[in-house]
Formats: structure tokens, C-alpha cells, sequence
């Protein structure tokens, strides 16, 4: 729900929709005769492959590119591989997407492969990395980063989003179970749970901390849930791992519940779909899916300059193509009507101060957008505390001039890391 103020001077207050007490099923998105993996390493045409195009897979098989490749996925269809080739973000990242073409006669009756599965993180990173829910299982895997305190978001991130939400009333339980399994793994030392207060669920979580987020935006950003709860203050360019936090969505905890149960992977993502009138659904598809097959189920179409948008109103950013594949940290897609969506515009700071008055972290957000213009990236974030933006959204959502100030800032970001790194190679 969004709330606008009448009062200039005063704060737009956001704040998070609450799910439906009694939430109906998801619509179940039949599987596709193609699903498309993204593979987060870029093809080495001068390496020899490990898979190529019509080779055969299993449900549940694992694909790398290469011999030494620490990134996999996991084909959630039994078929074959019908197209390798290069995939580039939004940033110009290079990776890898694979199609694989489902063999229907199979893909309904065939368990997925079982895992040799053993009671440590090792393990579980070796198969479970792309779950749904994405659980952060490389990091805490990893021998290069001290994670002491886990936290368990059952809170939505963006506005209109209630994924998480559904998954904590639905599979309370799952969530318990994945939390033990989760301690048992990793032997962290402290675990968080997080739940809008708003939730009305029962507790029971042994040791685990229980958190109440306020259902104002952005109270549910790592940034914001490490001030409030765990007296911790972010600090500039730190990511919440650096610190010793490691987050985790409930639906990665449910899947890895389930992972443990059946030493198998699973393959069902459930998203918040927001239909060009606002209208939320709520659907289960396979990771691979295209986006249009979860639209055309709810008749939802497409016109030239309409918009997909990966994510909510306030973070969620446009793809290009209706054909991009349903991730397994996808929660929500919302479409914008070429007629709402909101007007960007090169027009000059009217110096407001509206987006300073509303920055939670005090950012100097009408100077650092001239600093971003002019590709001054260190400048920015020396003197205008580019890298303290939690990314929360809400300068751009307030500006008066329209300025695309979030798209100037992530874009910032970007560009600094990629200074930095080259600073860094030719030393
Ligand atoms: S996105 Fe804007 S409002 Fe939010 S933290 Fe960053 S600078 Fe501040
Ligand atoms: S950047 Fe936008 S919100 Fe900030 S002072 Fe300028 S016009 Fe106002």
C-alpha cells in the first residue's frame, strides 16, 4: 500500500502490503517444452566444455562449463540441451545460458536424481546453491568469510510483495525444520528469524531469536534489520556477509528442509505476479520458466513499451525480453502499463531536498546525482557517500524532477567496483 502525503515537507510513508490471513494455493505454471538456466560464469571459447548442445540431462543433473568451474545449476527437467550462449545483464555482465529442452513424455513421472549427501555446509553447497530461495550456501561455504549470525527474513523486501510472507504461514514447520538443519550445518553461533509484525503465526522457535520488522519501507532491508535489531551499523561499501551476517529467505530455508528429507533438489519457485491494474497472484513455476507462459496463465498481455519489471516498485529493475526465465531468487514480477509508468526526465535538481529529507541514511543525495551524471565515481563516493546508499529506492520515488536518481546510483556503484578492481589488477 502506498500512501502519499499531502504535506510536502513531510515523509511519503510506504508501507508493506500484509498477506491474506487464509492465502489460496498458487496457480501451478504447467512445465514448458524449454527452460532456460543461467549459468553465473562466462563461455571460454579457447576452453574444452563439458556440455554442449544435444547432450542428454537428468532432472536433477548437474551442469558445469568446465573441468575447474565452482559454478554449477542443477536442470530441473529430464531432456536435452538445445542452446548454449552468452547472456549479458544490465550492467554488460557476461554469463551463460543454457536452454533445455524438457522431454515431456518423462518430465512428469521422473524423480530427480538423489544426492550423496553429507551433514556439513560442503555438501550442501556441492547441490543445493540453486534452490529456491537461492540459499547463500557459497558464502557460508566459504573458508574466506566468517559468518556468525544467520538471519531468517520472512519479511518481503519490496512493497506489493507477499512471497515470503505466504511461504512462513504456509510452511511454518518446513521453516522450524530448515533452521535446525541450518545450525546443524554450518554450527553458526547465533540465528535470527525475522517476521512483519503484522504475521499473525505461532512461535516455538527454540533458540532461534525472534525479530517483529515495523511494516514501514524499507524496514525490511539487510541494512536497515542489521540497525534495528542487531545494533549493528553498516558500514560504507560493506556488504552485510563482511560484517559476519549472512541472510536467508524462508523459502530457501523451506527448500532446503525438503533438500535434506528427500537428498534431492527441487525446482518450484513461488512468485507475486502484479498485474497492470495492480492485481497480485500467486503462482508456482519451475526455475527456467519464460515470464510469458506465468503472464498468458493470467491473460496478462503485453504491449510494445509496457514494462517487465523483476522485482517490486522500489528495487526491481526492467528486463528487456518476456522470454526471461523465472530465477531461484525471483519472488516477484510486476508488469507497468506503458500509460503508468511513472515519467523519467533529464530535467535539472529544483534543489527540493525532498530526497534528503527522505534517505535514511543521510546521503546528500541532490549532490551525489551530479557527481553520478558526470562520471565522477570516486568523487561521488569519497566526498558524497555514494557507497552508504542501502538502495532503498526512495529518493527516485520522491524526487520532484523525476531524475532516475536509483538507476544513478546503482550504476555508481557499479562502475566504482569496476575502478577499484582495475586499480587493484595493475598494482
Ligand atoms: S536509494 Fe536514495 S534514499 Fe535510499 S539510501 Fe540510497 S540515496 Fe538514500
Ligand atoms: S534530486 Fe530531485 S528530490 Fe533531490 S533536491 Fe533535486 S529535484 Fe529535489
Amino acid at each position: 500500500m502506498i500512501k502519499r502525503s499531502f504535506f510536502t515537507l513531510t515523509k511519503p510513508r510506504l508501507e508493506y502490503d500484509l498477506v491474506e490471513p487464509d492465502p489460496k494455493e498458487p496457480k501451478q505454471i504447467p512445465i514448458p517444452s524449454n527452460l532456460t538456466l543461467l549459468l553465473n560464469e562466462p563461455i571460454d571459447s579457447t576452453r574444452q566444455a563439458l556440455i554442449k548442445k544435444g547432450d542428454a540431462v537428468e532432472k536433477g543433473e548437474k551442469l558445469r562449463l568446465y573441468n575447474q568451474s565452482t559454478e554449477y545449476t542443477i536442470s530441473p527437467v529430464t531432456g536435452t540441451i538445445d542452446a548454449i550462449d552468452a547472456y549479458s545483464d544490465d550492467f554488460g555482465n557476461t554469463s551463460t545460458y543454457l536452454v533445455i529442452k524438457n522431454d515431456q513424455s518423462q518430465a512428469s513421472q521422473k524423480e530427480p536424481i538423489t544426492y550423496d549427501l553429507k551433514d556439513d555446509i560442503a555438501s550442501a553447497d556441492e547441490y543445493f546453491r540453486t534452490l529456491p530461495g537461492a540459499p547463500p550456501l557459497k558464502i557460508l561455504a566459504s573458508d574466506d568469510v566468517k559468518i556468525n549470525t544467520i538471519v531468517i527474513t520472512c519479511a518481503d523486501m519490496d512493497l506489493l510483495s507477499t512471497t515470503s510472507q505466504y511461504i512462513t504461514l504456509k510452511f511454518l514447520d518446513d521453516i522450524k525444520e530448515g533452521a535446525k538443519i541450518l545450525k546443524k550445518i554450518t554450527h553458526v553461533p547465533k540465528l535470527c528469524i525475522i517476521i512483519p509484525e503484522g504475521l499473525n503465526i505461532q512461535g516455538g522457535f527454540d533458540s532461534i531469536q525472534v525479530f517483529k520488522t515495523s511494516m514501514e519501507y524499507p524496514s525490511n532491508l539487510p541494512a536497515m534489520i542489521l540497525k534495528d535489531h542487531l545494533s549493528m551499523i553498516l558500514p560504507a561499501g560493506k556488504t552485510p556477509e563482511d560484517v559476519g551476517v549472512s541472510f536467508i529467505s524462508a523459502e530457501a530455508v523451506v527448500s532446503l528442509a525438503n533438500a535434506y528429507k528427500t537428498k534431492s533438489a527441487g525446482f518450484e519457485k513461488i512468485l507475486t505476479v502484479i498485474g497492470k491494474q495492480g492485481t497480485q497472484y500467486r503462482v508456482k513455476a519451475t526455475i527456467g520458466t519464460p515470464l510469458h507462459k506465468i503472464l498468458n496463465a493470467f491473460s496478462v498481455h503485453i504491449n510494445e513499451q509496457d514494462r517487465i519489471v523483476i522485482g517490486g516498485p522500489m528495487k526491481g529493475f526492467a528486463t528487456y525480453t518476456r522470454h526471461h526465465p523465472v530465477q531461484p531468487d525471483m519472488d516477484t514480477v510486476m508488469i507497468q502499463d506503458r500509460d503508468i509508468i511513472p515519467e523519467l526526465s533529464d530535467n535539472p535538481c529544483v534543489n527540493c531536498g525532498k530526497c534528503i529529507r527522505i534517505c535514511p541514511v543521510n546521503v546528500p543525495v541532490n549532490v551525489l546525482v551530479r557527481y553520478l551524471e558526470a562520471d565522477q565515481y570516486e568523487e561521488a563516493a569519497d566526498r558524497y557517500d555514494l557507497e552508504s546508499c542501502i538502495e532503498c529506492g526512495l529518493c527516485a520515488y520522491t524526487c520532484t524532477a523525476r531524475i532516475p536518481l536509483y538507476q544513478y546510483i546503482r550504476l555508481g556503484k557499479h562502475e566504482l567496483f569496476k575502478l577499484r578492481a582495475l586499480e587493484t589488477a595493475n598494482d
